[in-house]
């Protein structure tokens, strides 16, 4: 069965076509307006998100080699997110699904990030149940026991900033562009990782905090360039590295903790910053050292894309897990 994907949550317009669990097409507009304003700007990435969903749908369609009268389902993303950028998505795909007059599937974002492991992958093992997912983005830092597709339970989260927020706070203090996630991931692999050293915020069980890391980021900054105005500048490359080396180490310890208290090896990540490639290392390593089996998302299944609502779609269609069209865009939707 065909399926359409549509993602309109944050700042990226993506549309996928879905032959079952195989991935056909999976297009996406990134917006370059908010990098002037170093942060997505709502009101922006909605207008975007009108202008770009029409053309990047079509192109879907005709990536994939089918027309429009061919699919079978129409799966969007409902939650979480911005909500003038969700509505963009939710009434485009609810008019398209009442035009053809097939099934309109509610997807949650979160799912999504964790769920893109199910799809088809020539060489990719997904991974069995039940697993750990930890969702690491722009908005959330959760870890979660996923028993079956749709029951899971968050049994760890961020009490404050996101890890992705973490990154691209740094990058703004650096004056590094926005986001500045992937450019600080390029930097931290030609520094010293203990060239200098954050604490790691003491946060009880299975919850992160990252807040306190930026505040002694800025302040270690503000610091060294009072004795050293182009401190930052002759540093770059270290500072990033040591900054990587802090955040990767607070994942990997929450991690552990929670294979020492599940029991469970099987881990997975998603959500944009399973992109980085610290992360990506650190659980390969993970693997000889302490026998976890980890799943590392395809790098294109990382960032927001439709392809992961497209296969939440998939997997709700099999269950007739319908929605009715008044279905509404909930922009703190929980998993
Ligand atoms: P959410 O999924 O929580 O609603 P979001 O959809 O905005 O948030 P994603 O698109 O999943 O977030 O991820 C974007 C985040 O990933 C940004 O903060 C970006 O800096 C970060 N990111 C992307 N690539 C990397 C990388 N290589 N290293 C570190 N961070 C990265
Ligand atoms: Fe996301």
């Amino acid at each position: 069965i065909y399926i359409l994907g549509i993602e309109s949550s944050c700042d990226d317009t993506s549309a996928a076509v879905l032959c079952n669990d195989s991935i056909l097409s999976n297009v996406v507009a990134s917006q370059k307006i908010h990098e002037e304003y170093g942060g997505v700007v709502p009101e922006l990435a909605s207008r975007a998100h009108q202008s770009n969903i029409v053309p990047v749908v079509d192109q879907a369609l005709e990536k994939a080699g089918i027309s429009k009268k061919q699919l079978q389902a129409i799966a969007f993303t409902r939650g979480p997110g911005l909500m003038g950028s969700l509505l963009v998505g939710t009434s485009f795909a609810k008019s398209l699904a009442y035009g053809l007059d097939i099934p309109l599937i509610d997807v949650n974002h979160m799912q999504g990030h964790i769920l893109a492991h199910f799809i088809e992958e020539d060489g990719y093992t997904k991974p069995p149940f039940p697993f750990l997912a930890m969702t690491i983005s722009g908005g959330h830092t959760q870890i979660v026991k996923v028993n079956n597709y749709f029951d899971m339970e968050v049994i760890g989260e961020t009490i404050d900033d996101a890890v992705g927020e973490a990154y691209d706070k740094s990058g703004k203090i650096l004056g590094l562009g926005y986001p500045a996630g992937p450019q600080i991931d390029q930097l931290a692999q030609k520094g010293n990782p203990k060239a200098y050293k954050f604490t790691k915020p003491k946060v009880e069980g299975l919850n992160f905090s990252f807040s306190g890391l930026k505040t002694a980021i800025l302040y270690f900054v503000q610091r060294e360039t009072k004795a050293n105005p182009d401190f930052v500048k002759d540093n770059l490359a270290d500072i990033c590295a040591s900054i990587q080396y802090t955040i990767i180490g607070i994942l990997m310890d929450k991690l552990k903790l929670a294979v020492k208290e599940t029991g469970i090896t099987h881990i997975a990540i998603g959500g944009g910053v399973s992109a980085n490639s610290g992360i990506r290392i650190a659980l390969k390593n993970a693997e000889q050292k302490f026998g976890w089996i980890t799943y590392i998302p395809k790098f294109e299944y990382t960032t927001d894309n439709a392809a992961m609502i497209a296969i939440v779609g998939y997997l709700k269609y099999l269950e007739k897990d319908f929605s009715d069209f008044d279905v509404m865009a909930t922009a703190r939707l929980k998993i």
